[in-house]
């Protein structure tokens, strides 16, 4: 609860478990990225409440798990009904936690929850399993799937509903319960979706949704030994913590993490689509998308024609109050986000690379309020050598990196170059070379002629060092499942 010295106008959050709102003793403060001021409480939760909502978890699975895929669908469709009735309050609600315009919200992280439920409640209807005969033998052999247990489900901060919805739809779907755990930066529309659960008829202890850190509500439900499971999205570094963690479980574990995304431009591309696209892959929602373009390399005969087209349309590109429909930014995630994003302008510069706008070079013209606010204008920057940190490492931010290339086999060699392979984009008329690129990109999605066009049909998810396993369609289907192969002989 917040101290008596402090206002009371804070919105304060509850944990959701067994189907009921839980307060907890202890909060962090959560503030609204475009005003640096503090407005929300969120639960610091720990061991105490990850077990309550494990244990609520564990009491629903028995009849959530029997269930007809059908009966799970209606509840599951019921809720995406609810979030679309909801829309323009969750639309508000994420833009001023995370930062990210109004019409980011609108268009791309509140449709795509409700669809995200809406999609598992139909695709779960069209799986089938495998059958094989051994008449030989006088057997016959089929596949079994049943659902896993008690998902422990963690999220980021950049796509809040969206990508935790990503993660409790095929969950539940499936016939697992969930204890999910959301950012402890953005937490408020997983607050306010929890409020539409009942009415949806998800029954008690079926999605369980505790608030607080990694280091203490996420390493409790990590570390849980009745969590056979983990669904985590977000940084390498804690993938690499959440692998150690949950090895001596022996945990099912699915790790959707950061990118260092190129894009490959062939002098033969449609140039006025390919600008449009990528300066929207480059700086959409800040640029804090993991699958943002953060490494543009051109071929060399287009290069300047292409880096003065690209720079002014990157100045075209507004950054300011996330609630004017008319900015295609708002602020950045926090403070310590916005000065690890500056960081890698002034190391691009100290090692004499050109910033051509953006950091340094642009002034933002933020109302009043906003002044304080975490923001940031695009920033483009040529001139750095593929082995500065600048272009090896996520920067997370709206910032892109130009280079020229001369030969397809050096752009797919400096597209690989770096140790994550999440997604890559490349632009050419050339209908061979797209394949042939899309072949050896070693990148877990390849968009070519566009981006970010997604069917949930398809595995998502990133090789090396972007991630382990595919989620999406079938690949969410097989991860929240347990598979067994069962021999009859006759
Ligand atoms: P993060 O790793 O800091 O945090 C992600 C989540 O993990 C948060 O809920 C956090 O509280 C929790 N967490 C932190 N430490 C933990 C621990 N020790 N145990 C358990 N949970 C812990 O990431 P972030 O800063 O929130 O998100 C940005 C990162 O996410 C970027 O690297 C971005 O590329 C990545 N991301 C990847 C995808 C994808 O689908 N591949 C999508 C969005 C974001």
């Amino acid at each position: 609860m917040p101290k008596s010295s402090e206002p009371r106008s804070y919105l304060v959050l509850e944990n959701y478990i067994g189907g009921k709102f839980v307060s907890c003793g202890n909060h962090i403060d959560s503030y609204d990225p475009s005003t640096a001021e503090v407005y929300c409480k969120v639960p610091d939760s720990g061991k105490e409440e990850v077990d309550a909502a494990v244990a609520a978890a564990k009491e629903a699975f028995p009849d959530w798990s029997a269930r007809s895929p059908q009966q799970r669908g209606e509840v599951l469709n019921k809720l995406a009904d609810l979030i679309e009735d909801n829309m323009e309050d969750l639309i508000q609600a994420e833009s001023k936690d995370q930062g990210k315009t109004v019409t980011f919200a609108r268009t791309v992280d509140i449709p795509r929850s409700a669809y995200n439920f809406r999609f598992f409640a139909s695709s779960v209807l069209h799986h089938t399993t495998d059958c094989s005969q051994m008449d030989h033998m006088g057997c016959l052999n089929y596949t079994l799937r049943c659902p896993v247990g008690v998902a422990g489900l963690i999220s980021p901060w950049n796509l809040p509903l969206y990508l935790l919805t990503w993660k409790i739809a095929p969950a539940i779907a499936t016939g697992n319960t969930v204890v999910a755990k959301p950012s402890e930066m953005t937490s408020v529309t997983a607050w306010m979706m929890c409020k539409l659960l009942e009415e949806a008829g998800v029954p008690p202890g079926v999605v369980n949704v505790v608030f607080g850190t990694g280091q203490r509500a996420g390493d409790a439900l990590v570390g849980h030994p009745d969590v056979p499971l983990i669904s985590f999205t977000g940084s390498t570094a804690t993938a690499q913590r959440i692998t150690e963690r949950s090895a001596p479980y022996c945990k099912k574990l699915s790790l959707e993490l950061g990118g260092k995304n190129p894009a490959i431009i062939f002098a033969d591309a449609d140039l006025e689509q390919c600008i449009e696209t990528t300066v929207r892959s480059s700086f959409s929602n800040q640029g804090e998308i993991c699958l943002c373009t953060s490494r543009i390399y051109v071929e060399s005969s287009i290069y300047s024609k292409f880096l003065e087209k690209f720079v002014a349309a990157a100045r075209k590109w507004k950054t300011g109050a996330p609630s004017d429909p008319s900015n295609n930014n708002g602020a950045l995630i926090s403070k310590e986000h916005l000065e690890k994003v500056r960081s890698f302008v002034a190391l691009a510069k100290s090692e004499g690379a050109i910033i051509h706008c953006g950091e340094g070079v642009d002034q933002l013209n933020l109302p009043e309020a906003n002044k304080s606010g975490y923001f940031m204008p695009p920033t483009v920057i040529s001139g750095i050598p593929d082995s500065s940190r600048v272009m090896q490492e996520e920067i997370f931010g709206p910032v892109t990196c130009v280079s020229p290339f001369d030969t397809e086999d050096e752009a797919v060699a400096r597209g690989n170059g770096v140790r994550y392979g999440l997604s890559a984009t490349v632009w050419s008329r050339d209908v061979g070379r797209v394949h042939r690129l899309a072949q050896k990109l070693q990148a877990g999605l390849v968009w070519t002629n566009c981006w970010l066009v997604r069917d949930l049909n398809l595995p998502f998810g990133g090789m090396k060092h972007s991630g382990v396993g595919r989620e999406g369609g079938k690949d969410s289907y097989h991860f929240f499942t347990e598979v067994k192969s069962i021999t009859i002989k006759h």
